[in-house]
Order: C-alpha cells, then sequence, then structure tokens
C-alpha cells in the first residue's frame, strides 16, 4: 500500500516558521551578539514567510498549475479564508495603529498602498501579498502555460530582488534608481505579492507533481549547502551595504525548496490545530509584544521583560503560543456546536459493538481469532469506523466482499489483513497488490488467472463443501493439488462456508457436518501432498454459535458482530446474548389532519375511512428500505403508528391518530426503543419480508451515520 503522504512534518513547522517570524520583531540575540542575530533573524528566519506561501502554493494552486478546470473552486475558498483572517487581523490591529499614528493623514492612495502592499499592520503584509500572488498567478495561467508562468514569477522576483537586498547596486544605475523609487511610492517594500509571492507559491503548486522525496540525506545536504552560500550572501550584501531591505535573497527559493522536501520526510503527527495555532501566533504576536511592554513598564521591570531581548523573546514566544491555542480551542468549540441529524439516521452503539466481540471470543479458543465481515458497509454500520474501532479492539483481519471495499479501509488506514471473499477482474490485480489485499481464489480457473498475473498475490483458496457458490469442488482434489505449486500465489489460508448453520434440522446438522469433513479432506489432501495450510477457516455467524467444534485460526462472523441473528429464532446453540448495535431513526416533517374520504400517497394509495392524523416522516425508499412494508409500524412518542401505505422515495406517511402531540421535529423510530416501546430489526426485516442481513446492509448513504 503506498503510504497516504504524512504532511505532519509541514505542519510542525509551521509552528517553528511562526516563532522564527517573532523572531525577526524582536531581535532576540541582539544583545548577546549583533552577528548571530543578524543570522537568527535576517537570513534563517527568512525561510517562514516564503515557506508559509510555498505550502499555501501546494495545497491551493495544485489544480492551477495542471490546468484543471475544478481549480477554482479550492482558490476561491482560500482566498475567501484569507480575506477574512486579513479582516479579522486589520480590526484587531485598528486601535494600536491608530494610537501608534500610524493612520494619520492617510491619503486615500496611501490607504490603497496600505491594503494592497503594505499590509494595515506591519507584519500583516503577508495577506494581501497572499492574495496578491494568488490572483496573479490564476490570471497569468489563464493565459500562459505553466512553464510561462514559471518565467514569470522568476523574473518578479528578481525585480523584488533588485529593489530589496541587492538596491545598492541598482542605485547605481540611475535610470533604475528612477523605476524602482516610482515603484517605491506605490509599495513601500518590493517584498509583496507582486514580486516576492508568486516564484513561492507557484513552486508550492508545482511541487504537487513531484514524486514525494525518499531520501533524508540528499535533501539534508542540499538544504545544508544553500543556507551555507544565502548565508554567505547575506553576511556580503551587509558588508558592501547594498541592502535596502533583507527580505529577499538569490539563494532563498532554492533553500525553501529543499527545506520543504526535507519536511516531507519529516514523519510527525503533530495535533491539526497546530495550523491554525501557528497562524494565530503569527496574527495575535505584536499586540502580544505590546501588551508585554505596557505590563512591563507598569510593573517597572522594562529592564528585564523588555530590553533583555531574549527573556523578552523567550515571554512573546510563551504568551503568544498560549493566546493562540486559548483562541484555537474557544474558536473549535464555537465551531462545534453539535448538530443533531435533519432528516434520517441511523445511530451505531459502539459500546454493544465491543460487547459482541468480547461474546463472540468467548466463544472460540484462544487461538482462533476474529476476522469479522465488514462487507455491504458493515451490514449498513459504516465500514471504515466499525473496522476502526475493531482495529482498536485488537481485531487484525476483515473480510470484505469486493476489492474496492477493501481498498476503502486501507484509505482510511485500517490495519491488519483483508481478505476480499469475491471476485476481483484481472485488470484490478496491481491493486492488490498496491493495497496489500488477499484474495480469495474463487476456483482453480481464477487461480490460473491469479497466478499468471506475473507477480506474487496472497490468497486463501475457497473450498465449495456444499453451498455451490463461490470455491473450487472440494472433490476435485485433483485441480487443487495444483494450487500449492502455483509461484505466485502465496497462499496464506484456506476456507469454506457453511450454508445451513443456522438450521436445528437433523437433516441440515448433517449436511453441515459433512461440509466440514469435505473441507478437511482437501486439508488432509494437501498434508499428505506436503502443503499445511497456515490457517483455515470455517465459521460465519451461525458457525460460531452452533458449531464450536468446527473452530479453524479465524472466525468471520457477520450479522452477529453486529448483534442479531439473520431472524430472531434461528438457532442459537450457544445462547450468546448478543445487542443489536443499530437503531433507525427519521424526522417528522409534516403533520396533517385528513378529512374521512380523503386520501394520501401516490395513487391515492391510503385511503382515510374517519378523520386521520398522518405524519410525514423524512425517510422513504431511496434511503434502503422497500416499498411496501405490510403491517409496518414506526414509533412515536413511545406508541407505535401503522404505515400507511406505500413508501415515497424520500419520504413516508405513518397513521397517528391515537398519538397526541407529535409535531413537526419530532424523533420517529423504525428500529430500535422509543421509551417503553421496542421495534426490533427483527420484527421491521420480517415485515418487509427478508432477513436482518438484508434489511440492514441496504440502508443507503444517504442516511447519516451518528456513532455514539
Ligand atoms: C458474508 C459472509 C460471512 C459473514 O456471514 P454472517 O452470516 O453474516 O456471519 C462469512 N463468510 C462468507 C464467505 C461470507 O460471504
Amino acid at each position: 500500500m503506498p503510504e497516504k503522504q504524512n504532511y505532519g512534518g509541514l505542519d510542525a513547522f509551521r509552528l517553528i516558521a511562526a516563532l522564527l517570524v517573532v523572531a525577526i520583531h524582536i531581535s532576540p540575540l541582539e544583545t548577546i551578539n549583533p552577528e548571530a542575530d543578524f543570522l537568527l533573524t535576517r537570513v534563517a528566519a527568512r525561510l517562514a514567510v516564503p515557506f508559509f506561501l510555498l505550502v499555501t502554493g501546494r495545497f491551493v494552486l495544485s489544480g492551477v498549475y495542471a490546468g484543471e478546470t475544478a481549480a477554482g473552486s479550492a482558490v476561491r475558498r482560500s482566498c475567501k479564508k484569507l480575506l477574512g483572517m486579513y479582516a479579522a487581523a486589520a480590526l484587531l490591529y485598528l486601535p494600536i495603529g491608530m494610537y501608534a499614528g500610524h493612520y494619520d493623514g492617510l491619503s486615500f492612495g496611501g490607504l490603497l498602498r496600505m491594503l494592497v502592499f503594505d499590509g494595515t499592520f506591519y507584519h500583516l503584509w503577508y495577506f494581501p501579498a497572499c492574495l496578491l500572488g494568488i490572483l496573479l498567478l490564476c490570471l497569468l495561467r489563464r493565459f500562459l502555460p505553466a512553464r510561462g508562468v514559471w518565467a514569470i514569477a522568476v523574473i518578479l522576483y528578481l525585480i523584488g530582488l533588485f529593489g530589496d537586498s541587492y538596491y545598492g547596486l541598482t542605485a547605481n544605475v540611475p535610470a533604475l534608481e528612477i523605476a524602482y523609487e516610482s515603484g517605491f511610492s506605490l509599495f513601500s517594500y518590493t517584498r509583496n505579492g507582486l514580486f516576492l509571492a508568486p516564484v513561492f507559491l507557484w513552486m508550492g503548486a508545482a511541487s504537487a507533481k513531484m514524486e514525494p522525496p525518499k531520501n533524508a540525506l540528499p535533501n539534508a545536504a542540499c538544504l545544508l549547502v544553500s543556507l551555507l552560500l544565502m548565508t554567505d550572501e547575506a553576511f556580503t550584501l551587509r558588508y558592501f551595504q547594498l541592502q535596502r531591505h533583507d527580505s529577499m535573497y538569490l539563494m532563498l527559493p532554492v533553500c525553501v525548496f529543499f527545506l520543504y522536501r526535507l519536511l516531507l520526510l519529516w514523519k510527525v503527527r503533530p495535533p491539526q490545530s497546530i495550523r491554525r495555532i501557528a497562524m494565530w501566533i503569527y496574527i495575535l504576536h505584536p499586540a502580544v509584544i505590546v501588551a508585554v511592554r505596557g505590563a512591563a513598564k507598569l510593573f517597572n521591570r522594562t529592564d528585564l521583560l523588555v530590553e533583555n531581548r531574549l527573556v523578552h523573546y523567550l515571554l512573546v514566544c510563551l504568551l503568544s503560543t498560549a493566546a493562540a491555542w486559548l483562541l484555537t480551542y474557544c474558536l473549535n468549540a464555537l465551531h462545534k456546536r453539535p448538530t443533531s441529524p435533519d432528516r434520517a439516521w441511523v445511530e451505531i452503539d459502539r459500546a454493544a459493538l465491543r460487547h459482541n466481540v468480547e461474546t463472540l471470543r468467548a466463544l472460540l479458543p484462544k487461538d482462533c481469532a476474529l476476522m469479522p465481515a465488514v462487507k455491504a458497509n458493515a451490514y449498513g454500520h459504516g465500514a471504515v469506523p466499525v473496522a476502526k474501532e475493531l482495529n482498536r479492539l485488537g481485531i487484525r483481519a476483515f473480510c470484505v466482499a469486493c476489492i474496492s471495499e477493501g481498498i476503502e479501509l486501507r484509505r482510511h488506514s485500517v490495519k491488519g489483513e483483508i481478505l476480499i471473499l469475491g471476485y476481483t477482474h484481472p485488470s484490478r490485480f496491481h491493486e492488490l497488490r498496491r493495497y496489500r489485499l488477499t484474495q480469495a481464489v474463487i476456483d482453480c480457473d481464477y487461480a490460473e488467472i491469479l497466478n499468471q498475473y506475473g507477480k506474487k498475490l496472497h490468497v486463501h483458496v475457497a473450498i465449495d463443501t456444499g453451498m455451490h457458490r463461490l470455491g473450487e469442488r472440494s472433490e476435485d482434489t485433483e485441480r487443487l493439488y495444483a494450487l500449492p505449486g502455483m509461484r505466485n500465489l502465496i497462499i496464506d489460508g484456506a476456507f469454506t462456508h457453511l450454508c445451513a448453520g443456522s438450521s436445528e434440522a437433523p437433516e441440515d446438522r448433517q449436511f453441515t457436518l459433512q461440509q466440514a469433513e469435505r473441507f478437511d479432506h482437501v486439508l488432509d489432501a494437501w498434508k499428505l501432498q506436503g502443503f499445511d495450510c497456515p490457517r483455515v477457516h470455517v465459521q460465519a455467524s451461525s458457525g460460531i454459535l452452533n458449531y464450536p467444534e468446527l473452530v479453524g485460526s479465524y472466525a468471520r462472523p457477520g450479522i452477529a458482530l453486529y448483534g442479531l441473528l439473520s431472524r430472531e429464532h434461528d438457532c442459537n446453540r450457544a445462547g450468546a446474548v448478543l445487542q443489536p448495535m443499530l437503531t433507525l431513526k427519521a424526522r417528522v416533517a409534516a403533520v396533517k389532519e385528513l378529512q374521512a374520504g380523503e386520501s394520501a400517497g401516490y395513487n391515492r394509495a391510503f385511503q382515510a375511512e374517519q378523520p386521520t392524523k398522518i405524519a410525514i416522516l423524512s425517510i422513504g425508499y431511496a434511503d434502503g428500505l422497500p416499498r411496501t412494508i405490510p403491517g409496518g409500524a414506526v414509533l412515536l412518542r413511545g406508541r407505535r403508528a401503522a404505515i400507511a401505505g406505500p413508501l415515497c422515495m424520500d419520504q413516508m406517511i405513518v397513521d397517528v391518530s391515537g398519538i397526541p402531540d407529535v409535531q413537526p421535529g419530532d424523533t420517529a423510530v423504525l428500529i430500535g426503543r422509543s421509551e417503553e416501546a421496542e421495534i426490533t430489526a427483527y420484527e421491521l426485516a420480517e415485515a418487509c419480508g427478508t432477513i436482518t442481513n438484508e434489511l440492514l446492509s441496504r440502508l443507503g448513504p444517504r442516511l447519516e451515520r451518528v456513532y455514539i
């Protein structure tokens, strides 16, 4: 399975970058050693903002770079966000700026220059720069290929460079000086959205197409060398006093590129909130600086808290981080206002799953592991959350019906062996390897096709012992003999499926035991041949409950894991007490009174013979219920309400005549309890003319799933 790219390193560095920006504004080492301070704040810390730009480019502009038509929505979303942040930050600093006299005698041109280029407060230039850069690149990409945009971004950077740390050279050429000086009436520096941002944003955009780096060493070496060169560049420029400002260096893009590559290899997993915290540190730290100075003055400790720059820096970092964390925490809490599901939903009880796992485990010997069937979206319970919960309970093997189900689990980092019980088309064999999936050998012809793929594949051999569905016929020992010799098949296991395990009838029990005998016969034949199959499994739910003697290395419970049998009175010799996990609910959308003689629904299917009160529920056959449920009912306020006529696609009608106070917004229970009353999955399945397996596995994706 390809590792999902881990961006943890980038996220972690955001925090470091934010603290570097704080350093730029404080110069923590100045009183100790001005040279060291220059190295820290004018060289190393200059990587911070370009790093932020590059990461933004990576996640916002990669679609634009590739020329994708749908790329605009990501751009719009992030521009909106940046604008929001900029506005919030600008407002936050308005009082401080006014107090400091930043806005005194501001002309319209001055306001524009502040808003678009310089930022409304000194460090806020980042936001308009990022926005302007993004817009510029999108515009250019409309008319140019990605390479053309590259060229322009690089040229703009070079122009910026000669207005920044190389300005000393520029100023020697009178024509250039005039040009730049007129530019400086538009913007105070060239480190802005026009000259600095585009090259870093575009670099990030381009990086999405690059192979992720594999080795840290070459990247670290390149980073080190380019950092040394940039240090040399910066000190040289300073020595000759060429710098007008010190944000842009020739080596800066190179350094940032290798830093980025190196960070991609840093496999940490910081909490998600670290991104916001870093951004808030960036925004808040000047306010914290002001506050610390104010407080120091108040307590007469300016000598220690401000003039000692290092102490000042550490204090500001600490307080800014604390403030950013607090703010992020509060905003998260505000955003997470619990929304209740609005239309129709299933509630999944995790505790019941734990109970069922424990109950089933107790029925099996220690060396038999559970290999739960999480096919069909875990019988409607949600494959990924269920499998992840099972992972947490120590389960390391699963079965699914088809390859896409297996891939879905892998994409969500479900751990352990995943066996595909059904057919996989040869065009997808490469995905078996890519996602480390185990394929069932559904018969010997299929084994040959698998073997011909030419690369090793992990398989479990399915043996047909009487169900006559998938599996090679157990009688066909000749053909089964050939399997262990196939060089590309790694046979990890063999299994068979019982088809009458839930029946108490003597002939069915006999049949089941015969199935087991046939399976053993194949295993014995293989053993004689010298092949000892590593793992074997026979029992599904009914096998676990009724045939403890058929235990293998695995057991594959499906329906029992979800707390049910197929039918209420299915054989359960073990007497296991299972807990159903699923409750099905729907919202009452409207309540209506019908007069005698009126009808409701398509084809006037429901006829009110007397004055009748009906409720319309927001659930229909498109949610996975059958259209007709004869004799079916739902629960409302602890009372049963009969289903009135066939279901519509998205709604159903129930008769609530006997139930006072039913209101729009009420919750109707289709499976589960309401006060004293209960409708079990068995009851609804029976009314639907089917078994619980079908009823639950068909519950559709439109139903919200709530895990409790
Ligand atoms: C679906 C399935 C299971 C799980 O069956 P339950 O009766 O739900 O326990 C086990 N094995 C195979 C081969 C299956 O197809």
